[in-house]
């Protein structure tokens, strides 16, 4: 293990009083950087992935493994708290962070995308991949739609117990104020990949008028809650995959500032057509601010985080590292499998030799594969401890290889064993 915090309960992170970036080294060959976002709860060094805790929990694990995998930051949802247990109540805790017990940087994702889920994606497919699926596959007919979007904000009814709601702007600029997280998100219009190109513009214009009011709220709300540790607010950058559009959200929203207030960051999300990946951060990365920190939302597959990466993406979030876990599906070096395949019955060597997970250096494929069989709860500790570490660790290695010089090497090194699949997840 890494270090003994089974033994040792209390964990820090350096604490600032304010947020800032700062860029170590630009690789001349690409967009790629190393760098340090300076949070009040403390710094992340970018490249970094950051694991997704959805309703102020990595679903099965506790902070302490995962600050001890490495994790360096945790990604909530504004939209599943505000819902439940209600922002007011993080509010009233401390903010999430101390809610949670867990003393390092916190993001919250604005509920864009989930509004999405529950619209135009209602029990659809939410597809990243624009050749499999087609438009009735992926956007949902109008009746059966659960949230409606409105150029003042979105009205939709909760998943939970089918009561009304309606977020606009403010409304969750003030949510994410109560969250609490050192970095939060302009609330924005999502689209899939099949929303026609009328749609998209349209889409696009709302997300940038609610920007501006995102930013008026965030000043106003910053100035009444003086008191508390600086919030970041990052803008996101929409367009599909329209290089005219997604380059002039990129010039908007970049050099947008309203109320004496701009974007501390930037939030690339939307529909990412996963086979032009890299081609679209591109566009958008070569015109946003240098100095000011970018997050790749929703991507974590390994193969993805390489493109990301390259492309001048400094943070990422997904909440497939988990979600696969507790289907007992594991990442390794070899590849992506099941450790409930009968093949793992007696398999009495670690998930991934070259793993220094708690999981990997304690337990056995046999194990692993027992438990996951009857069902244990630990099943799920375990084998999310091991992807979340797999996936933590591999851009930790990016960060390196790029200080090494060394990128393209290890690179083609790791995709050179590892088995390709491809995944993308929000929550
Ligand atoms: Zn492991």
């Amino acid at each position: 293990m890494r270090c003994g915090w089974m033994n040792n309960h209390e964990f820090r992170f350096g604490n600032t009083l304010s947020f800032s970036f700062d860029i170590q080294h630009a690789q001349s060959d690409s967009l790629a950087r190393v760098g340090t976002i300076n949070t009040p709860h403390g710094p992340i060094q970018t490249p970094a992935f950051i694991p997704v805790g959805t309703k102020a929990t990595v679903k099965s694990v506790l902070p302490e493994a995962m600050a001890d995998l490495g994790a360096q930051a945790l990604l909530s949802n504004a939209y599943h708290l505000y819902l439940q247990p209600g922002a007011d109540i993080l509010d009233e805790a401390g903010g999430l962070g101390e809610f949670m017990n867990w003393p390092g940087p916190t993001f919250t994702d604005s509920g864009g995308f989930q509004v999405l889920s529950l619209g135009v994606g209602f029990k659809k497919v939410l597809a990243m991949d624009a050749q499999t699926f087609r438009r009735d596959d992926v956007i949902a007919g109008n009746k059966d739609r659960l949230a409606h979007v409105d150029d003042e904000g979105v009205t939709f009814k909760s998943h939970l117990d089918g009561s009304m709601h309606r977020f606009t702007p403010e409304v969750s600029m003030q949510v994410q104020h109560q969250i609490g997280a050192d970095i939060m998100f302009a609330f924005d219009e999502c689209t899939t990949l099949h929303n026609t190109r009328p749609y998209q513009e349209l889409a696009m214009d709302r997300t940038f008028a609610w920007a501006i009011r995102c930013l008026d709220e965030h000043k106003r709300l910053t100035e009444n809650r003086a008191s508390k540790p600086y919030q970041a607010l990052f803008g996101v950058i929409q367009g599909a995959q329209y290089e005219d559009l997604r380059k002039k959200a990129a010039t908007d929203l970049g050099a947008l500032e309203s109320s004496g207030q701009s974007f501390d960051g930037f939030g690339i999300g939307g529909a990412l057509d996963k086979g032009q990946l890299g081609t679209i951060v591109s566009w958008v990365n070569q015109i946003l601010p240098e100095d000011k920190p970018r997050h790749l939302l929703g991507i974590g597959a390994p193969e993805d985080l390489f493109v990301g990466v390259e492309n001048g993406c400094d943070t990422f979030d997904c909440v497939l590292a988990s979600r696969i876990a507790r289907t007992s599906a594991v990442y390794t070096m070899e590849g992506r499998f099941n450790l409930s395949n009968s093949r793992f019955k007696r398999d009495f060597t670690p998930i991934d030799d070259e793993c220094d997970c708690y999981t990997c250096t304690h337990y056995t494929r046999a194990y692993m594969h027992h438990v996951f069989r009857g069902k244990e709860i630990i099943s799920a500790t375990l084998a999310t401890i091991h992807n979340e570490r797999f996936i933590v660790r591999l851009v930790d290695q990016m960060r390196q290889a790029l200080l090494d010089g060394n990128f393209a090497d290890m690179k083609a090194d790791f995709l050179g064993q590892y088995t390709h699949r491809s995944g993308q997840a929000r929550d």
